[in-house]
């Protein structure tokens, strides 16, 4: 029989050790142990969720395995800004996603956007990334607004996790983006209200001492999206966030070079913009085209048609509803962002037509009579149109008559689930069709002639390229110094917390050898912060080379283990089928305990735990090349 006091204290040290690495003497956490149980044998398997690793076992076994960029924040030696103006990317350089910028000059500071990026596949089990916010916090007494360019997530999902921390500041935006933000904020009740601001696309606001902002339509995916020109004492910044240029066969239409004619009296200090489709030659094919596709396709249809693709793109959706309707077609709308999306449509009467019916009346009409428009065309996992493929949905399942239309293209990491959703589809019989058999899905992020067009249109000295992974900036500013003589010093290529400065009355450029913080911010279920290396080191760690608990019961007044002790493990190896490798690690186990607990009154459980975690994780990997996590967990009975 467990000594219940004794048990409780080891309990208490193998909980604490989970979120700090040395063992302290702080009450546990009630939560984790209440997951304990009473009877030794049960133990096993709920104390898998606990740990214990000795400390100089994971110090030596991390240095070879999973080596960790010391993340040592300094925001401490960043000089004071003096006279120069200060623009600072927080996110969006060093990838497409959490696109965050600051301006700062004396006094003041405007924000741009504020988004998050999606996980990736080095960060398992994240919800998201959000952008290091600490520069911001540290300053909050001088931040005068935040500006939304458009309300894509990768320019607005950040806002319910930083906006009470930068001290609720107010939000300027346009009204497809107000939209947006509120019906995110409305699913974190407990924040303040938000100070929304709803501004026009062509603007001009005064805001703080130092700055005025004036705002102008661009063309991109999603209605409402703006440029900004930001005028400081030192000049204008022009931010271009994400665009494209609208054209037929490369020439940019009317409204294109009108949208840009305001440039030809600007004298621009700065332009930054958007870099994500650098690498694709010459002009997108115009959206126009990909609409009339799309409608020829809806008209020749002998059924039904299921188009997936981006709840993103707006303003295509709205086409295709309104094209459904030219044909006498209803729509069904399907996915949670799809419908939240149309939602707002509706809410702007954005939408001349009234055909769109709830899904559960699909079968009242005739099967070419019906057009559904689904999430999921980048086979996300739950969305619906992977439901449909693998069969899971309720209210559609594929025939030969139907068709489905992928109208979106392949983003770069969803190449697999892509291809899973592909497969399940094409057996399902019903007639596939994708961007690569039909021009049916154009970006909305211009390719590389576009964003030259966009170049020459501007008169500016510095160049700073924005929304995109680092290779993509370097093309960026290639471009400016090819195609606009951009003397190289006139471009900078900023990282995700660089602090660039203009100073000597706005002739000169520079970036700062002191960084803003710009440690990895994670959303992880209802925590965010920036401490949980940790956690995603061990998620990786279970994932590649599984676990190996071990549970050990020790008499403690001889210090000799009470009975062979028991392993659990995980993603590992098959234990039935390794039955000789169990029996040598039970003897490690066994002589590694009396070995250390000889002579040791009262035993010093901790140690004995460091000890037999070393010594079974050096035999396993001798034996295996694999290196589970390994966790003691010892009893004194
Ligand atoms: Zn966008
Ligand atoms: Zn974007």
């Amino acid at each position: 029989m467990i000594h219940k006091e004794k048990k409780n204290a080891v309990f208490a040290s193998i909980v604490e050790n989970q979120d700090k690495r040395t063992p302290t003497q702080r009450p546990s956490n009630p939560r984790n142990r209440s997951e304990q149980n009473t009877n030794s044998n049960g133990a096993g398997r709920k104390n898998a969720r606990t740990r214990q690793r000795g400390q100089s076992f994971r110090s030596s076994q991390m240095k070879h395995r999973h080596p960790i960029k010391p993340k040592k924040e300094v925001s401490h030696n960043i000089p004071p800004i003096g006279d120069n103006l200060r623009i600072i990317p927080l996110g969006g350089v060093e990838e497409i996603g959490k696109n965050m910028t600051v301006i700062e000059y004396k006094d003041d500071i405007i924000i741009v956007d504020a988004g998050l990026q999606f996980k990736e596949a080095d960060t398992p089990g994240i919800d998201f990334i959000i952008p290091n916010v600490k520069y911001l916090m540290e300053r909050k007494e001088k931040i005068r607004g935040l500006f939304i360019t458009h309300g894509h997530l990768d320019h607005i999902g950040a806002i319910p996790y930083i906006i009470d921390q930068i001290g609720n500041p107010p939000i300027y935006t346009r009204q497809f983006g107000a939209l947006m933000i509120q019906k995110r904020q409305e699913e974190y009740p407990h924040l303040p209200a938000l100070q929304m601001k709803v501004i026009d696309g062509n603007e001009k606001i005064l805001i703080g001492k130092h700055f005025k902002v004036e705002t102008f339509p661009i063309s991109h995916t999603i209605p409402d999206s703006m440029g900004l020109i930001i005028e400081t004492p030192m000049g204008k910044i022009a931010f271009i966030e994400d665009v494209r240029v609208d054209n037929m066969a490369g020439v940019p239409t009317e409204e294109e070079v009108r949208q840009y004619e305001k440039f030809k009296k600007e004298d621009i200090l700065l332009l930054t913009m958007d870099s994500t489709s650098i690498e694709k030659p010459g002009f997108s094919i115009s959206e126009t085209l990909v609409t009339e596709n799309i409608e020829k396709i809806i008209k020749d249809v002998p059924g039904r048609l299921i188009i997936g693709t981006f709840a993103s793109q707006v303003e295509r959706i709205i086409s295709i509803i309104e094209a459904a309707d030219k044909y006498g077609k209803k729509i069904v709308v399907d996915g949670r962002s799809m419908k939240s999306n149309l939602e707002i449509i509706k809410q702007l009467e954005l939408l001349r037509t009234k055909n769109v019916i709830p899904i559960n009346e699909i079968n009242n009409h005739k099967p070419d009579k019906i057009v559904m428009i689904a999430t999921g065309a980048q086979g996300e996992e739950y969305a619906a149109l992977m439901r449909i493929a693998n069969k899971t949905h309720k209210e559609i399942s594929l025939n030969r008559t139907d068709t489905v239309l992928l109208s979106s293209s392949v983003i770069p990491g969803n190449e697999y689930a892509i291809t899973k959703l592909k497969d399940n589809l094409y057996r399902s019989e019903a007639k596939v069709i994708t961007y690569r058999d039909s021009d049916i899905h154009a970006s909305g992020h211009g390719n590389r002639g576009e964003l030259e067009w966009i170049h020459k249109q501007i008169n500016y000295r510095f160049f700073m390229p924005v929304h995109g992974h680092h290779f993509m900036l370097r093309q960026h500013a290639e471009l400016s110094q090819v195609s606009k003589n951009t003397p190289p010093e006139n471009v900078v290529i900023p990282d995700n917390g660089s602090i660039i400065e203009i100073y000597d009355e706005g002739k000169k450029i520079k970036i700062l050898e002191a960084k803003a913080p710009s440690g990895v911010m994670m959303v992880d279920g209802f925590s965010i912060g920036d401490i949980q290396e940790v956690v995603i080191r061990d998620r990786k760690m279970l994932a590649e080379e599984g676990m190996f608990v071990i549970i050990a019961s020790v008499n403690t007044r001889t210090g000799k283990l009470k009975k062979s002790p028991d392993i659990i493990s995980r993603g590992f190896v098959y234990l039935r089928e390794s039955q000789d490798l169990l029996q040598q690690t039970r003897l490690i186990i066994k002589k590694t305990v009396e070995e250390t607990t000889a002579g040791m009154n009262p035993i010093n459980f901790d140690f004995v735990k460091n000890n037999v975690a070393e010594n079974v994780s050096r035999f396993l990997f001798q034996k295996t090349a694999k290196h589970p996590i390994v966790i003691p967990v010892i009893l004194g009975v």
